[in-house]
């Protein structure tokens, strides 16, 4: 029998054994941490074998083939003495997708991709299709196809999972857009994240569709280069264009062919505010229009979307000053569209782990539309060098309670209190959502 071997058991890699063991295999799972209660729970009631704590070379290197969770890096021993007996090594996502039928829309991006998953998941559903929604989001492909397969999958993909894929094919890909992040896991070098990211592109052909932002530098210049047999459909914040999406006049119009007639919505409809989200809601109405979605349908879900946490989330208005939760903004560039969409004064809570950020990119937005930083992090000096001289006070805080305090007590009536730190969370928190989470506390209890 063949034995499939699982590496890190979250919820990808519980999904994949445990629909491992539905097909046959000898499955064995190891994760060199503790494996969560839930999950293991899991595991032994589909007699399912496991290890904690430790990587047993011989019941792992033993394998036809490996199931790697995306959060292992390539370089830590257990994958390199894999790679030297030439053991296969896929992802979860790879997996499952040798279980499915289904037409399968692949989002991938450095931001927005959650945003646009769940809205081309909300539009597919409103239209009535059978679909699910999986990958870096919520529940995992293979474990829903232990259930069932569905007509369409609709998977927030990263780069790290885009890694360990070859033979998956992504018939409808979305790339959001790219810009610098998790370098780390890429050798330092911007080529190889690019490279990983156009992986969603492997494998199409000329039925097969290519979403991408027109505006975006390094989406544009590296298109060519990968030569994707699939149609090409680019959207744009403001230039025309006969196949794609843009914004005229506070106009979106969306035209995937020549001969169709095209979409329209007014941008103000629009359940997602910010220059960010209009990229992608014009992302999800080509996917719409592409599907033959009727156009009363993509409006509709387009207009009643909810927004989910922690992303430019409006939490509630104390006293005339309203409190938003972009926590989920861990880099730069997400901060920048952050800052970009608020049409009132800010008192801007930012900081926390700074991934080798650099800050200038910013600067014109702070010195526009932010009136104080609140600076909530462990070392805040690199915020102070920045942008220092760019606005009226800069106070530094070490938890959520005295940052919403300490904003609550600057900010002026009329005002708004962002939370976006451009930073990674761990240095104060467990994660994004966390610091999301304490954020709404603190605010509801003001
Ligand atoms: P991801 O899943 O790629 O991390 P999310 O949809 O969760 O993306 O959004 C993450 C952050 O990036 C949010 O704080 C949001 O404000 C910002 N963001 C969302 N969409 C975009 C976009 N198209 N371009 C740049 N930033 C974006």
């Amino acid at each position: 029998m063949k034995r499939i071997v699982i590496l890190g058991s979250g919820e990808s890699g519980t999904g994949a054994a445990l629909l491992a063991q539905k097909v046959g295999y000898d499955v064995f799972v190891s994760d060199a941490g503790t494996i969560p209660l839930i999950f293991k729970e899991e595991l032994l009631q589909a007699n399912i074998l496991f290890e904690e704590g430790t990587h047993t070379l011989s019941l792992i290197l033993s394998a036809t083939e490996i199931i790697k969770s995306p959060g292992i890096p390539d370089h830590v021993d257990i994958i390199k003495k894999a790679r030297e007996l030439n053991i296969p090594i896929i992802n979860e996502l790879e997996f499952a997708y040798r279980y499915t039928q289904a037409k399968i829309i692949g989002i991938t991006g450095t931001n927005g991709k959650t945003t646009t998953t769940s809205l081309i998941y909300h539009l597919l559903k409103q239209a009535g299709y059978d679909a699910a929604l999986a990958g870096n989001i919520g529940t995992s492909m293979a474990r829903l196809l232990v259930e069932r397969d569905y007509e369409y999958f609709v998977l927030e993909i990263s780069s790290f999972q885009l890694d360990n894929m070859y033979d998956f094919k992504v018939n409808y890909a979305v790339l959001c857009n790219i810009t610098p992040d998790h370098l780390d896991r890429y050798e330092y070098e911007l080529k190889n994240y690019i490279r990983s990211k156009f992986r969603i592109t492997q494998n199409q052909t000329q039925e097969d569709v290519f979403v991408y932002c027109g505006d975006d530098e390094l989406s544009i210049n590296n298109i060519n280069l990968k030569n994707t047999g699939a149609k090409l459909i680019p959207f744009y914040y403001q230039t025309p264009t006969d196949v794609g999406a843009y914004i005229s006049n506070g106009v979106i119009t969306v035209n995937t062919s020549e001969n169709k007639n095209p979409f329209t919505m007014q941008i103000n409809e629009l359940a997602l505010r910010g220059r960010h989200n209009a990229y992608n809601s014009m992302a999800a109405a080509i996917i719409g229009q592409v599907l033959n979605i009727k156009k009363e349908t993509i409006r509709e879900s387009l207009m009643n979307f909810t927004n989910i946490e922690h992303r430019l989330e409006s939490v509630q208005t104390v006293g005339g000053i309203e409190y938003i939760n972009d926590s989920k903004a861990t880099n730069v560039n997400s901060a920048w569209y952050a800052l970009e969409s608020m049409e009132k004064p800010v008192v801007w809570i930012a900081g926390g782990v700074d991934k080798g950020n650099d800050y200038s990119m910013l600067k014109e937005l702070v010195k526009e539309k932010v009136r104080i930083i609140v600076c909530l992090g462990l070392d805040n000096r690199k915020l102070h060098e920045a942008f220092g001289t760019d606005v009226d006070m800069m106070v530094n805080t070490s938890s959520m309670k005295e940052a919403v305090h300490v904003a609550k007590q600057l900010a002026k009536k009329g005002e708004a209190v962002l939370l976006s730190p451009a930073c990674a969370s761990f240095d104060l928190f467990k994660n994004y959502e966390d610091r999301g989470r304490q954020f709404k506390k603190e605010v509801k209890e003001l």
